[in-house]
């Protein structure tokens, strides 16, 4: 089983902020921002290449009703997915990083040429 099923199960302890049938979010453990949540699925899925698009379709009012909670529906958000290895996802069970509570950097993340596709 994976560490987010297992918080899923209640089998590792996680501090939750917003649930329902479907999702949680959660506090990330190791904040980039003032403000970093994990947005889960319950049922396992194991990247957003793998994810229905009617589990998306439920997952995007619950990110925003998390927003609207949390109180960064107005001053902005940023959702972060990683997906896979070069998106650089460690935990394979999918989940949106919420970040916000700050006027977010944004920068180049590679200095590769762009490739022509
Ligand atoms: P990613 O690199 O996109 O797979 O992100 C995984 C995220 O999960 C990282 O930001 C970790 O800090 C976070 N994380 C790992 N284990 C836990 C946990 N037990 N509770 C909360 N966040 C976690």
């Amino acid at each position: 089983m994976c560490i987010f099923c297992k918080i899923v199960e209640g089998e590792i302890p996680s501090n939750k902020i917003l649930e329902n049938d479907e999702f949680i979010a959660f506090h990330d453990l190791y904040p980039k921002a003032p403000i970093h949540i994990l947005v889960i699925p319950k049922q396992h899925v194991d990247c957003f290449q793998d994810v229905s698009a009617q589990t998306m379709a439920a997952m995007t009012p619950f990110i925003q009703e998390l927003a609207t909670l949390t109180g960064i529906d107005k001053s902005g958000y940023r959702l972060i997915v990683n997906n896979g290895d070069d998106g650089g996802q460690e935990v394979h069970h999918l989940h949106f990083h919420v970040l916000g509570g700050a006027k977010l950097p944004f920068g180049h993340l590679v200095d590769e040429p762009h490739k022509s596709l």
